[in-house]
């Protein structure tokens, strides 16, 4: 539950001290140069609020540099009411309802959102390959998107695109969106986010058959004989099937259809919602928290993106 009522979501200062605690628990750090102790805070009327000057490299800066905040004409208090909506909406929620509650465009809050996303992103220097030494990862795909109910008359049905899902059981869980599903695709997938010590669980898809041998074990159910779970209760991938019922119900619900382009953002949305699920120890506010945290360094993926105008 958010209470909305919070200063941080109305009020800038409040908004930036809670930033500001989420970022820097230690005290402000210079994003230039890394310097945490001989920083000063700049006060009075003359200065910005919020900026501090590094005797180190002698550069100023605030709390959103080199974050998915900087550089944005969108208050503090509205980013962090929309990190906590987006944290706390389990399957998704929609820029129009953003832009409703936070009385901005719809164009600045679909960009916010997808700032935010990239807050939500994995980043490959913080988050290694999921399992390892007895540990089990399952690894299952799905498509999302070409409902014909949103084709126009005579149009043809939007294209499908695929998503696979590893989940270290117990622990994290990636999404992928993938150009195909294919055992080359697949494999480069796995290699790359799975380390091989792990047991490998999957349903009986031909797939994983040659790829499979490469791990320390895999084992499959069979789904076309409609075996869901192995006798031993050890081998599914129903963890990853109830992560795609979430992925599913959220793009049909709040997005109604996401472009090619965009998938990987809202899988990975999915994906840090679900790695930051209560059952993980998370609830709404220490799930926004972790996006806040995360919001650092993203900013040049971002620039990549090529969406870095406006918001
Ligand atoms: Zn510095």
């Amino acid at each position: 539950m958010i209470d909305l009522t919070n200063p941080i979501f109305h009020d800038e200062d409040a908004a930036r001290a809670h930033l500001e605690e989420q970022r820097w628990p230690h005290g402000a750090e210079c994003p230039h140069c890394g310097e945490r102790h001989n920083v000063t805070k700049l006060e009075g009327k003359k200065h910005r609020k919020g900026l501090y000057q590094c005797n180190g490299c002698r550069e100023q800066f605030s709390v959103t540099v080199g974050t998915v905040f900087e550089r944005s004409r969108v208050p503090i208090n509205k980013w962090v009411l929309a990190t906590h909506l987006m944290a706390a909406s389990k399957k998704g929620i929609s820029a129009k309802q953003i832009e409703r509650m936070l009385g901005v465009t719809y164009k600045t809050a679909w960009f916010m959102m997808h700032r935010i996303r990239e807050a939500m992103a994995p980043s490959a220097k913080a988050d290694g390959p999921l399992g390892g030494k007895g540990k089990t990862v399952e690894s299952d795909e799905t498509y999302v998107g070409g409902k014909g109910k949103n084709a126009k008359k005579g149009k043809p049905v939007p294209k499908k695109h695929a998503v696979v899902a590893l989940v270290e059981r117990g622990g994290e869980m990636r999404a992928s969106h993938v150009p195909d599903v294919t055992a080359k695709t697949v494999r480069k997938v796995l290699f790359t986010q799975v380390r091989r010590s792990s047991t490998l669980n999957t349903d009986d898809s031909l797939l994983y058959y040659w790829m499979g041998r490469d791990f320390a074990k895999h084992a499959s159910v069979n789904h076309s004989a409609k075996e869901y779970v192995s006798r031993d209760g050890k081998t599914h991938v129903n963890t990853a099937e109830s992560f795609f019922a979430i992925l599913k119900r959220g793009i049909t619900g709040s997005f109604h259809s996401v472009s090619e382009q965009h998938l990987q953002r809202y899988a990975s949305e999915f994906a840090f919602r679900w790695n930051t699920r209560e059952a993980n120890g998370f609830n709404d506010a220490e799930r926004a928290n972790a996006i806040l945290k995360a919001a650092e360094g993203k900013r040049l993926t971002y620039r990549r993106t090529g969406d870095a105008q406006d918001a």
